[in-house]
């Protein structure tokens, strides 16, 4: 985010020393410094990543807002995630009373590759070439670390450090909305009404139904990721892979024909995390945490370099997690205007994108802010805004999980072998170099003005 206030209203460099509010109000016990009242009530379903984005940032620009969420508590799922610079400018705009930043405690969680950099293999285990990792920008940071780790501190912060209620145990059943109004229907029947509702429900949304008005099936992507996270301690015993946990954090890659693996090892090598991203045309199943066999790991990664096959041995466990895909959704609003689509929900990655998260975060910055500068009489032209500017930026960032994907798997290995950074991971500054929140400021009179126009 920009270095200089955008809004008189929030001092975007502000470290929250003040005890007093000078330009803002508090909510609960908060000290952080924020907007005024906007009168507005939101109410956002989900506490991803997505989610908590949304309602941190409605918080800062002054808004009134809850979570509904249906987990019953905070459990620290899943393995590894990647956050570019363009969540890093998120991140660090969000501060803690003491002075410190939420990019400050994620940072010992993530993984810091200044020395190793990445070391990419053809499957064979050829070296290729080593790709260096960038110096870190510090205004923009860019993380990698376990979920789980990660999004306890986002959820903290939101919870405890700014006082936003979320509502644990609370599954959403329906979605509801009249001209004026919308609102949500939980399981046990309770009704709860805000003037917008942002649907940040993940890939499986009951938000995405009413707001498309069908159930929109996903479809098999033909590949799927084996995934697993463990201590590195049956690696530092064996000769042939405890280098990788002893001289700090590693990253490596090994590709082939429709198949990569990606190892880590992460703070300071104690934490060893692979993907393993292969062919699968099995029936799909949407979920996180469905088991895999390791005898299936073993069939994918065979005739591979042996180290791949060192490094899987000392996996305890394997989670199988089947690529789903959905073609871009026609819309991500509802017919009035009230409900709100945000991050998987409206638009699920491929992680070859390493850009889901991110892309969630930034749709809540872009939303908070559409809907401070429009207010609380013309909110639903504040949400076609926030489609209006994100569409396309989302829609093109998505694309490039395939054209990652489809360089790595179908390598020419004669090419790369004369011009050996093609096969490097993209890095390109039109995704990571964006400000979420100066483009939604740039944008915004324009196209606010459209829709204000159309309602009229
Ligand atoms: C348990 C879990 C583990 C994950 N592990 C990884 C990982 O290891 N690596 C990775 O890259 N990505 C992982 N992801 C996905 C990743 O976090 C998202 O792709 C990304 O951060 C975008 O986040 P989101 O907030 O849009 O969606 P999500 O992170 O999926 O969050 C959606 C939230 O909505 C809640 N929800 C869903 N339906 C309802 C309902 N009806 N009522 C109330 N609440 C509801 C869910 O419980 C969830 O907390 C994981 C997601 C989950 C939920």
């Amino acid at each position: 985010m920009s270095e200089v206030p955008l809004e008189a209203s929030i001092p975007a460099e502000s470290n929250g020393h003040t005890n007093g509010h000078a330009n803002g109000h508090s909510n609960g016990t908060s000290k952080v410094p924020r907007a005024p009242p906007s009168g507005i009530k939101v109410i956002v379903v989900g506490a991803g990543f997505g989610g908590l984005t949304a309602a941190i940032e409605c918080h800062r620009q002054g808004h009134d807002v809850e979570i509904y969420e249906s987990f019953k508590e905070l459990k620290a799922l899943g393995d590894i995630i990647s956050f570019g610079a363009n969540a890093g400018r998120i991140f660090r705009q969000w501060h803690y009373a003491a002075g410190d930043r939420v990019s400050d405690r994620l940072r010992p969680l993530s993984i810091d590759l200044r020395k190793h950099g990445f070391r990419i293999h053809k499957w064979t285990g050829e070296f290729i070439i080593k790709q260096e990792t960038p110096e870190q920008d510090p205004t923009a940071p860019v993380f990698n670390g376990h979920r789980g780790e990660l999004h306890t501190v986002v959820f903290e912060y939101a919870r405890d450090e700014l006082g936003i209620p979320i509502h644990l145990g609370s599954r959403i059943q329906k979605y509801f909305e009249t001209e004026k109004d919308a609102g949500i229907i939980l399981e046990d029947g309770e009704k709860v009404t805000a003037d917008l509702v942002i649907g940040s429900d993940g890939v499986r949304s009951k938000a995405r139904e009413l707001v498309l008005g069908y159930f929109d099936k996903p479809k098999p992507s033909g590949y799927a990721v084996f995934r697993a996270w463990f201590p590195n301690t049956d690696m530092i015993k064996d000769p042939r892979t405890k280098h990788f946990c002893e001289n700090g954090d590693t990253f490596n890659g090994w590709i082939g024909p429709d198949v990569h693996f990606l190892f880590s090892t992460i703070k300071n090598g104690s934490d060893c995390c692979w993907v393993l991203t292969h062919r699968d045309d099995n029936d799909i199943e949407e979920s996180w945490s469905l088991p895999g066999k390791m005898e299936d790991v073993y069939k994918v990664i065979e005739g591979w370099d042996p180290l791949c096959k060192a490094i899987v041995e000392k996996t305890p466990s394997v989670v199988d997690w089947k690529l789903v895909y959905r073609d871009p959704l026609p819309r991500w609003i509802s017919d009035n205007g009230r409900i709100a689509l945000a991050g998987d929900s409206a638009h699920p990655f491929l992680p070859t994108s390493a850009q889901g998260a991110t892309q969630a975060m930034e749709d809540g910055v872009t939303i908070a802010y559409c809907l401070r500068k429009a207010g609380k009489d013309n909110i639903p032209a504040a949400l076609r805004s926030f489609q209006d500017i994100r569409y396309d930026r989302v829609k093109a960032v998505q694309k490039t999980g395939e054209t990652t994907r489809d360089m790595w798997h179908k390598a020419d290995w004669d090419k790369v072998k004369t011009n050996p950074e093609a096969i490097q991971m993209p890095r390109e500054d039109w995704i990571h170099g964006y400000d979420a929140e100066k483009d939604t400021a740039e944008k915004f009179p324009e196209t606010f003005q459209k829709f204000i126009v159309a309602a009229a």
